[in-house]
C-alpha cells in the first residue's frame, strides 16, 4: 500500500490572515494526522503588521518565510508566485491551503503549475465589484481550487450559479467569530482589566466617548476626494476619532496634502489587543475593512461601512452598519449617514456570521480528506459534464 501524503502546505501573507487562521493553524499544528508547514509570504513583514499578532494570538510563527515584498501588486504576485513555485515543489503537500483575496492568494498559479490540489478559505465571497483586484484574485482562486471552504450558505449558492461544483464547497461558518470567542469572550476580565483609565488618558480619548476608524483601501486612499470625504464624515462625528491608519493611507494623506480634522488622532497601525480594547469601548467604527466590520456586528458595536460595495451584505440584513460611499457624497450626505448612525447605539442584533466553530469544521473536513487522499476532487470529473467526450477515443476505425 503506498503512504498517505500528509503535509499540508498553509500559505498565508498578511494581518487579517493570521487573525483569521490563529484558530485553525493550532488545530493543524496539534493534529497528529497532519504535518503542517506554514509558508508567511512576507506581504506584511514589520512588528505592527505581522509579529504582534503572532505574539498576541500565541500562534506558532511560520515555518517558511518567503520574503516576497515588491513595490506594486505586480512585483508582489510575481515573487510569491516564483518564490512559492520551488518551494511547493519540494514540499509537495497534499494541498495548499490559502485564505482571502491578496496578492498572497495568487501564490494558487504556483501550485496550479505543479498540479498541487489547491483549498481555499473565505471562498465564494463576492462584491461583484469588478474594480476591485480582490474581486478577480477571489474569482481566480475559486475556479482553481480543488476544495473551498465558504463562511455561509448564502456564498456557497455564489460559487455554484457561478458554475463551481457543489460537492467541492464546505459551508463552515466565518471564523472570525471562533477567534472573537477565544481570544475576547472567553478572557473578557483580563481585556475589562486592560481598558484603564490610564489606557484611554494615553490615547487621548474619553473611555466610551469616542470614534475608532480604519481605512486602507485603494478606492479610498488612491481618490483624494474619497479621502477627503471620509474626513469630513470624522469632522462631523464631534467626538474624538481616534486612527490607526494604514502606511498607505498615511503616504496619500501627505501627498493629497490633506489636513487632519482637529478631533482625529492619527497613529501607526496598532496590536490586536489594544484594537479590540479601542473598539469594544468606542461609540462605533467607521471602517473599509472587511474583518473589523465583521469584528464590530459580533461584537455588538455600531459601524459605518465606507465602500461602494460590500461581500458581507449580512452587516446590513441585521441593522448593524451603515453604507457611506465616499465616492458619491451626494447619494449619502453626511447629515443622513449620522441620523442613522446614532441610533445604532446600544441596540443589539442577532450574529449573522457563524457559531463559533468554522475553523474546527475546516480542520475535521480537511484532515479527513487528507485521510482518504480526496484533496484531488477536480481530477474525478464530478465537475465536468464533458470530461468522457474530451477523454474519448477518436472513432476511426484501425486499420493496418
Ligand atoms: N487591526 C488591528 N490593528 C489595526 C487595524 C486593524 O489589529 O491597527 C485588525 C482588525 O481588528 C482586523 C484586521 O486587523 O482583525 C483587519 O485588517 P485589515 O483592515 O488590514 O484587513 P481587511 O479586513 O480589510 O482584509
Amino acid at each position: 500500500m503506498t503512504e498517505m501524503n500528509s503535509t499540508l502546505a498553509v500559505v498565508l501573507g498578511i494581518r487579517p490572515d493570521v487573525i483569521r487562521a490563529s484558530v485553525l493553524l493550532e488545530l493543524l499544528h496539534t493534529s497528529p494526522d497532519c504535518e503542517l508547514r506554514f509558508i508567511w509570504t512576507g506581504q506584511h513583514y514589520s512588528d505592527n503588521l505581522k509579529d504582534v499578532f503572532f505574539r498576541e494570538l500565541k500562534v506558532r510563527p511560520p515555518d517558511i518565510e518567503l520574503h516576497a515584498g515588491g513595490e506594486t501588486d505586480a512585483e508582489i504576485t510575481a515573487n510569491v508566485i516564483s518564490r512559492l513555485a520551488p518551494l511547493l515543489d519540494t514540499l509537495r503537500p497534499a494541498a495548499a491551503v490559502f485564505l482571502g483575496d491578496t496578492n498572497t492568494v495568487m501564490g494558487c498559479l504556483a501550485a496550479a503549475q505543479l498540479n498541487i490540489p489547491i483549498v481555499h478559505v473565505e471562498g465564494c465571497m463576492r462584491s461583484y465589484d469588478w474594480r476591485m483586484p480582490e474581486e478577480k484574485y477571489r474569482t481566480i482562486i475559486d475556479h482553481l481550487s480543488d476544495v473551498i471552504y465558504a463562511y455561509l450558505e448564502a456564498y456557497k449558492e455564489q460559487g455554484v450559479a457561478e458554475g463551481l461544483d457543489p460537492a467541492s464547497i464546505v459551508t463552515v461558518g466565518n471564523p472570525i467569530v471562533d477567534v472573537l470567542e477565544r481570544y475576547y469572550f472567553d478572557r473578557k476580565r483580563y481585556f475589562d482589566s486592560l481598558a484603564s483609565e490610564a489606557f484611554f488618558a494615553a490615547r487621548e480619548v474619553p473611555r466610551g466617548c469616542f470614534y475608532l476608524m480604519t481605512c486602507h483601501r485603494r478606492e479610498n486612499v488612491q481618490e483624494r476626494d474619497s479621502l477627503g470625504n471620509i474626513l469630513l464624515l470624522a469632522e462631523a462625528l464631534g467626538d474624538k476619532v481616534y486612527f490607526p491608519a494604514s502606511y498607505r493611507t498615511q503616504r496619500a494623506l501627505k501627498e493629497e496634502r490633506l489636513t487632519l480634522p482637529g478631533n482625529v488622532i492619527l497613529t501607526d497601525p496598532i496590536g490586536y489587543e489594544e484594537f479590540l480594547v479601542l473598539l469594544t469601548n468606542s461609540r462605533g467604527v467607521l471602517t473599509d475593512s472587511g474583518t473589523v466590520v465583521e469584528e464590530a456586528c459580533v461584537l455588538q458595536i455600531p459601524s459605518i461601512q465606507m465602500r461602494k460595495s460590500t461581500e458581507r451584505p449580512e452587516v446590513y440584513d441585521v441593522g448593524c452598519s451603515v453604507k457611506f460611499d465616499p465616492s458619491n457624497p451626494e447619494r449619502y450626505p453626511i447629515p443622513t449617514i449620522l441620523a442613522k448612525f446614532r441610533p445604532l447605539e446600544g441596540r443589539r442584533w442577532a450574529n449573522p456570521l457563524g457559531d463559533g466553530k468554522a475553523s474546527q469544521r475546516i480542520a475535521r473536513d480537511l484532515l479527513t480528506r487528507l485521510k482518504q487522499g480526496q484533496l484531488d476532487c477536480r481530477r474525478t470529473g464530478r465537475l465536468q459534464p464533458r470530461m468522457k467526450r474530451s477523454f474519448r477515443e477518436d472513432g476511426l476505425p484501425e486499420v493496418g
